[in-house]
């Protein structure tokens, strides 16, 4: 049998960068992937979505530029070639594939593709070969969670989001988290009439109130989106080339008719069938369950990224990555823990939602609070008759003033929010803001104005 230093399940944002940084200090790793060689982030997630994300705002700024003056003919859907925006879409990640396998080849790390589960505490059946290990990593990340709906199988999931063989007229999805309202307001973009279901009146469950509430009404104002609260899908049947969808609304029973149907309800672990059942160590929702330097009660397993599911985000899986390989391979036993609170969070939809620290729901349960805001337009939609505004919002503790949040929605939030992350960290105070000049003219000068 061959033996490893460490062996990784699942060649995600976590895994490879846990393999890499093993294999530079020195030990024998594998790396095992059923799929994709990169994960869900750079396959099917992050990196294709953010590209539909900016091919729809070429549509938008088509749209927008009538505003400043250019003359264009009516836009239309059919001006966007899917098949070539979809192909390049794939393509890209491919490419993005060859450099994650390129950097694990270049550390010496062993690739091996193939179903792998544990047949002992220190052995991995991969097929129908068996390998040793000192320790193993289990990073084998989550899947898009289908809820039990008859006809459940005629819709889709982000999975297919990036191969769909044509653009579709109409779209109806279920869920309004992350995933739901970013692919509604991609799909709204290009031209598709949406149904965006959400089963209760509750938007992106954990982000401001406020915050997602003022997001909520500007997605709503596109007249491509139509928002059903309350509503939860009964049964869905093919018609010819579209699905009837039928949804229970409160009292109300509704028939819906879309060419395809998303569902965006959550994801699970994946940690069924890779022999972990007797271990004791899967939790709920399929989450393993590891201490604060990700190693499970079973002392040669330990695991991160969405498997764990602390934060399904794939900054916080390599960071998760970087201090298991600090506390368990290099042995620093002065590695200070991962501080999830301090880690943004963003939802890619129009406007963008971005989150850094808490809530101000979450903050009052333990603070006295004090919140500075601001609504306005931004000068770039000054010559706009259909103005996008942005929102800032400071959540502070309102005995010494020090920032426990911050919010932001609108154009460019998520690139905005990272200076102000080692501030948060640092637990800075709007007063430290308050000393700070900006540039003029711009959107975040107004944070340190707040007053
Ligand atoms: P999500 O953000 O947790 O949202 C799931 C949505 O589906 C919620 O509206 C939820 O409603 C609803 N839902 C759950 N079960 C349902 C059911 N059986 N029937 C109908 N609706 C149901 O999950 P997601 O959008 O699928 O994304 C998964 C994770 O991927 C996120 O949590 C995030 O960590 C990650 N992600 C991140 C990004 C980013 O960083 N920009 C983008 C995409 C995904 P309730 O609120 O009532 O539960």
């Amino acid at each position: 049998m061959k033996k490893f230093d460490l062996i990784v399940l699942g060649a995600g944002s976590g895994g490879v960068r846990a393999a890499r940084l093993a294999a530079q200090q020195g030990l024998k790793v594998l790396v095992v992937e059923k799929r994709h060689w990169g994960g869900t982030c750079v396959n099917l997630g992050c990196v294709p979505k953010k590209l539909l994300v900016y091919a729809s705002d070429y549509a938008r700024s088509i749209h927008k530029s009538r505003d400043y003056g250019f003359k264009l003919d009516d836009y239309k859907t059919s001006m966007l070639d899917w098949q070539e925006l979809s192909t390049k879409v794939v393509n890209e990640t491919h490419r993005l594939q060859g450099i994650y396998k390129k950097l694990l080849g270049d550390n010496k790390v062993e690739m091996l593709n193939g179903t792998a589960g544990l047949s002992s505490p220190n052995t991995v059946m991969v097929d129908n070969e068996e390998f040793g290990a000192d320790k193993i990593l289990i990073a084998t990340g989550s899947r898009p969670r289908v809820p039990e709906i008859p006809g459940s199988g005629l819709g889709i999931t982000s999975d297919d989001m990036f191969s769909l063989p044509q653009l579709p007229k109409s779209i109806s999805i279920v869920g309004a988290g992350y995933i739901g309202l970013e692919f509604a307001c991609i799909m709204a973009g290009f031209g598709v009439q949406v149904n965006l279901l959400n089963r209760s009146e509750a938007f992106l469950r954990g982000f401001d109130k406020e915050v997602s509430d003022f997001a909520l009404e500007q997605i709503a104002k596109n007249s491509n989106i139509t928002i059903y609260t309350n509503s939860v899908v009964k049964q869905v049947e093919k018609k010819e080339n579209t699905l009837d969808i039928s949804i229970q609304n409160g009292d109300k029973s509704e028939q819906l008719v879309s060419e395809q149907l998303l569902f965006a309800a959550g994801r699970i672990a994946n940690s069924d069938n890779l022999g972990l059942e007797d271990l004791g160590i899967v939790g709920d929702n399929g989450n393993l369950q590891v201490d604060d330097y990700y190693q499970s009660k079973v002392p040669s397993i330990y695991a991160l990224g969405d498997v764990v599911g602390r934060r399904a985000l794939t900054p916080v899986a390599i960071a998760e990555a970087k201090k298991f390989i600090a506390k368990h391979i290099v042995g620093d036993d002065k590695v200070e823990l991962l501080d999830y609170q301090a880690i943004p969070m963003a939802v890619f939809s129009r406007p963008e939602i971005v989150m850094l620290g808490m809530s101000e729901e979450q903050a009052k349960e333990e603070h006295k609070v004090k919140v500075y805001k601001a609504k306005f337009n931004p000068l770039s939609e000054a010559l706009r008759e259909d103005k996008s505004p942005f929102f800032i919002k400071l959540v502070c503790d309102a005995t010494d003033n020090k920032i426990l949040g911050i919010h932001l929605s609108g154009s460019g939030a998520a690139e905005m929010i990272h200076g102000f992350v080692p501030l948060y960290m640092q637990q800075a105070s709007k007063d430290d803001l308050d000393m700070a000049v900006g540039v003029h003219p711009t959107i975040m000068e107004e944070i340190f104005t707040l007053s």
